[in-house]
């Protein structure tokens, strides 16, 4: 038993305290550097990939922020060129506008890009509610509803009245108009002298288009092109005749329009509907309505 407990005991400890000091000191080194390594491995497995992919990440948030940077930058440039433009547009003759524009074809480009940004702000687009009152005017069966829009712009009336069928002919036929002509179906001239016959239009269309400080000039012309009893729509911004509509509508009455109908239900749009009467338009009359301001957003 002795024995057995004494061999045990040497048994025992035998496979550690026959090692040399030295020898101990290496395994315990060893041991040592092998958690070490092994530590150090998972480090280097977590951290390393994660070092580059933290950099990537910082570096795309970079390149984000600065072409948002970038965008709001343009687009304020954008803005601002668009409400230059615009405020030229209602302080200038239309001889002068035309005159710009025809030269510069690019200027036009740059106030439609703004002009359809501030659209897309507003709860409903204008021309659309132009498009709802002529549908409503076409005339089954019988020759197309002739329609002159002046001051088009990218000449969605047309684009979308043109669209329309009534036993499977377009019961439309739509002149646009405006300084450049943005597409095939514009003609560019300046709208105080339109290509078209006396008394060939049924229907004259103004929309946000009363521009220029001759803006009586566009409604004689309206006046010319129209046959009698047709139609003249106007849709305006309201805050352009805050205390001045009725001298605006005494100005369409001397120029030989007569008031149909007033529409003052859309929060933003004035809609008038006058008809051409056979008064011939008065002489050397002039009107300018407050220019539209868009603000800066
Ligand atoms: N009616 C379009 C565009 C309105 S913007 C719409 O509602 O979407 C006003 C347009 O009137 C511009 O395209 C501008 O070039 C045009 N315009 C202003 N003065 C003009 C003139 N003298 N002759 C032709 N177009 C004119």
């Amino acid at each position: 038993m002795s024995k057995h407990k004494k061999n045990n005991k040497k048994e025992q400890p035998a496979s550690v305290s026959t090692w040399s000091k030295s020898k101990k000191k290496r395994m315990r080194a060893k041991k040592v550097k092998e958690s070490c390594s092994s530590a150090s491995g998972s480090k280097t497995e977590t951290k390393r990939p994660a070092k580059p992919q933290s950099t990537q990440l910082d570096f795309d948030k970079k390149v984000r922020n600065k072409s948002s940077l970038m965008k709001k930058f343009k687009a304020r440039l954008w803005g601002s060129r668009f409400r230059l433009l615009n405020e030229e547009l209602y302080t200038t003759s239309s001889t002068e506008a035309f005159e710009k524009f025809s030269k510069q074809p690019k200027l036009f480009e740059e106030y439609h890009q703004g002009f359809r940004h501030q659209v897309k702000q507003w709860p409903v687009n204008p021309v659309h509610l132009v498009v709802n009152s002529v549908k409503k005017m076409a005339n089954a069966g019988k020759k197309p509803l002739v329609v002159a829009d002046f001051g088009c712009g990218d000449a969605e009336l047309a684009k979308t009245l043109h669209q329309v069928k009534q036993n499977r002919k377009c019961p439309f036929k739509v002149h646009s108009f405006d300084l450049v002509a943005a597409c095939d179906l514009v003609t560019a001239c300046d709208m105080s002298k339109v290509p078209l016959q006396p008394g060939s239009v049924h229907v004259a269309v103004f929309c946000l288009s009363l521009m220029g400080t001759n803006m009586a000039d566009f409604v004689c012309e309206a006046h010319r092109v129209l046959q009698i009893g047709g139609c003249l729509k106007i849709v305006e911004v309201k805050s352009r005749f805050d205390s001045d509509l009725d001298d605006f509508l005494k100005t369409l009455s001397q120029l030989g329009f007569d008031l149909l109908h007033k529409d003052e239900k859309n929060k933003m749009f004035l809609q008038l509907e006058l008809r051409k009467t056979s008064r011939k338009p008065q002489k050397d009359v002039s009107f300018t309505a407050k220019p539209c301001i868009y603000k800066r957003r």
